[in-house]
């Protein structure tokens, strides 16, 4: 069971600027697995750029051309799940063993790997004995080996010995391409202008971009509505809407307000009454958390305090989450309401 998926295959991932030396290299490996010098070949980018995409087509190629190679794809989180299991079964050796047997291992999203020193020591034996036996390596991650965080030294550099590839955000006229391929494929019509309105307006992610178009299409089925461009509006705004998420100083007081039943005028206050400033703290370290406020800026928003002031919250906050449960269960509670 190599897990790939053959609707992802070089054909449909659509080529621009954005993406040229990834795809290319990627097609190289396919062409000779474990003979070129891009050997890990490691994608990166950010969320939806294709970077799945691309590790199956390299894989689907693989094995369209070398049918008697095993190949595997595993997302890094499911290959350290399986490392977990296989060491409470004791079963650690057959799951180095299995996968040492294998011709090309293509690994989804090693970012999951950080701060994850077990998994990371594995995989490091596995990869060096992939490598020295000339069987390719493919990993993807959502950052480059330079500014990953938790992985050690020694992975790192095993990562940086091949190609590193990135995926950006593609151009316009990529993402035209992109959405008249994929309309193409389902058999739908859409009119130009309102193909372009949709790649013009959401530019950041191929995934959201074919859920608009996708959207779209189902809106105007279900209510036997024409596409029209102001139905494209509506979607696109949902869209760039729930895209942009940005978390205002405001909103985080607001939140953090309605979380103790307080108003935030309460929680601005200069009162001294300790609910109410655990509450001001966890609006500052939030603050300082999911925005790129300065510690000044954060401090004249919330209750016109000092940089300082901020600074203080923010260390008192890191020290009751770690020591007090009731205070990590607010950080918790309001980490997810913010990140909605
Ligand atoms: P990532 O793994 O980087 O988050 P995915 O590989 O899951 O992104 O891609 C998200 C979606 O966008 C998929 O449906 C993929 O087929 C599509 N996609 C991304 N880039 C392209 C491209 N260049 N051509 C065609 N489809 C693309
Ligand atoms: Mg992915």
């Amino acid at each position: 069971e190599s897990q790939l998926n053959p609707n992802y295959n070089f054909d449909n991932f659509l080529e621009g600027d954005s993406n040229r030396l990834a795809r290319s290299a990627g097609m190289a490996v396919a062409n000779k697995p474990g003979g070129t010098s891009f050997n890990p070949l490691l994608i990166f980018g950010g969320v939806g750029l294709g970077k799945t995409h691309i590790a199956h087509a390299i894989g689907v190629e693989i094995k369209d051309k070398y049918p008697e190679k095993t190949v595997l794809y595993i997302s890094a989180e499911k290959f350290t799940q399986q490392y977990i299991e296989s060491v409470k079964k004791n079963t650690r050796n057959d799951f180095i063993h299995f996968y040492q047997l294998i011709d090309v291992l293509i690994i989804d999203d090693v970012q999951f790997f950080s701060g994850k020193s077990g998994t990371q020591d594995v995989f490091f034996h596995i990869f060096n004995h992939l490598h020295q036996n000339g069987k390719q390596v493919i990993l993807t991650s959502d950052k480059a080996p330079v500014d990953m965080q938790d992985i050690e030294q020694r992975l790192l550099s095993r990562f940086k010995w091949g190609l590193s590839a990135e995926l950006q955000t593609p151009d316009f006229e990529t993402r035209v391409s992109i959405v008249k391929n994929k309309l193409y494929r389902d058999g739908v019509e859409m009119p130009d202008d309102i193909i372009e309105y949709v790649a013009k307006n959401i530019k950041s992610n191929v995934r959201e971009l074919e859920g608009a178009i996708i959207s779209l299409i189902a809106q105007s089925s279900f209510n036997k509505k024409e596409v029209t461009i102001d139905l494209a509006k509506q979607v696109v705004e949902k869209f760039v809407k729930n895209t942009k998420r940005e978390v205002s100083i405001d909103y985080i007081q607001k939140v953090v307000s309605d979380y103790f039943q307080m108003d935030v005028s309460t929680l601005q206050s200069k009162t001294r009454k300790r609910h109410i400033v655990q509450a001001r703290q966890l609006a500052m370290f939030f603050a300082k958390k999911f925005t790129k406020a300065s510690l000044a800026s954060i401090g004249s928003q919330i209750g016109k305090r000092d940089h300082a002031t901020v600074l203080h919250a923010c260390k008192t906050v890191d020290n009751l989450s770690s020591t007090d449960k009731q205070f990590r269960k607010y950080v918790e509670d309001l980490t997810k309401k913010l990140s909605l």
